[in-house]
């Protein structure tokens, strides 16, 4: 997109002449896009749970239960409803920081195997409230990897509760971590539906969930947690992607590639 504004002036032979100036918006405009959105996503992602939660408050005002037990399930649906918007407003933040960390990020070695294995620790006791297993394929040393330790973490624990979030009873997760000589390459695999090719990078976009009803809204299920694990994986100098089409792959398989410390 270009914009032009003309000055005209006349010269010293009293010649009229006019200066055009050329600017090229194409970025400005693109991020005013961008961030009008964004508003609208995001009011409409808080405006939904919070139309729910003023319903449920004035029919309880205009008609107090005789019992304070039969208020109960409505108090319930408000409290998960404003669970769902501290949820989606954590996500929100936590992507703006992203977003602004990534310009003055100082990166670190830091080790793929530690906050991985924290992350597995972590998810292993709600995994195994399904029966889901998780088994994790990786080398035994360090795996160093230029990064910051809070967004490595980000990204593990994100790609695992997806993980854990669609796999089926009984299911198993499979964690490899494999050293390619100037990167190490994490992937994470599923039993669960997987995600068609058409919307395999449309995954990674803010707001963007392929099914608006596969996951109830009080789970904080904003479609904002791969958006976030992008920018993270995109300021570590490292790329992201899903690839869960090999023919004995069940389920879904994200990937991400960190640089290794020269
Ligand atoms: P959400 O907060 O909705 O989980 P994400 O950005 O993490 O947002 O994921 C975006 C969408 O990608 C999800 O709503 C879901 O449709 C799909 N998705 C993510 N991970 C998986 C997975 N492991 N299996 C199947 N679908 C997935």
């Amino acid at each position: 997109t270009v914009e032009v504004s003309a000055v005209p002036f006349h010269d010293q032979k009293g010649v009229r002449k006019i200066i055009l100036v050329f600017y090229d918006i194409t970025e400005m405009k693109r991020s005013e896009k961008g961030l009008k959105d964004f508003v609208a996503n995001a009011s409409h992602q808080l405006r939904t749970p919070l139309t729910s939660i003023k319903g449920y408050s004035e029919t309880l005002l205009d008609n107090p239960p005789a019992k304070p037990e039969d208020g109960r399930f409505f108090l319930e649906t408000v409290l998960k409803n404003a669970d769902h918007m501290d949820k989606v407003i954590s996500s929100m933040l936590a992507l703006a920081k992203s977003e602004q960390m990534g310009k003055q990020l100082k990166l670190q070695p830091v080790s793929g195997n530690e906050y991985l294995e924290r992350t597995v620790a972590d998810v292993t006791p709600w995994a195994a409230e399904r029966d889901i297993r998780l088994e994790v394929n990786a080398p035994d040393d360090a795996m160093l990897v230029m990064g910051e330790p809070d967004g490595l973490l980000h990204v593990f624990h994100n790609l695992l509760n997806n993980a854990v979030k669609y796999s089926p009873e009984n299911g198993k997760i499979t964690v490899t971590a494999q050293d390619d000589g100037e990167s190490i390459v994490f992937c994470v695999e599923d039993q669960g539906p997987g995600i068609s090719r058409e919307h395999s990078t449309k995954v990674f976009e803010r707001f963007y969930r392929v099914d608006e009803n596969t996951i109830d809204s009080s789970s904080g299920s904003a479609g904002l947690g791969l958006a976030i694990c992008r920018r993270i994986v995109r300021n570590f100098g490292g790329e992201i992607w899903h690839d869960g089409y090999g023919e004995d792959i069940r389920g879904a398989r994200f990937c991400f590639r960190l640089n290794k410390p020269v």
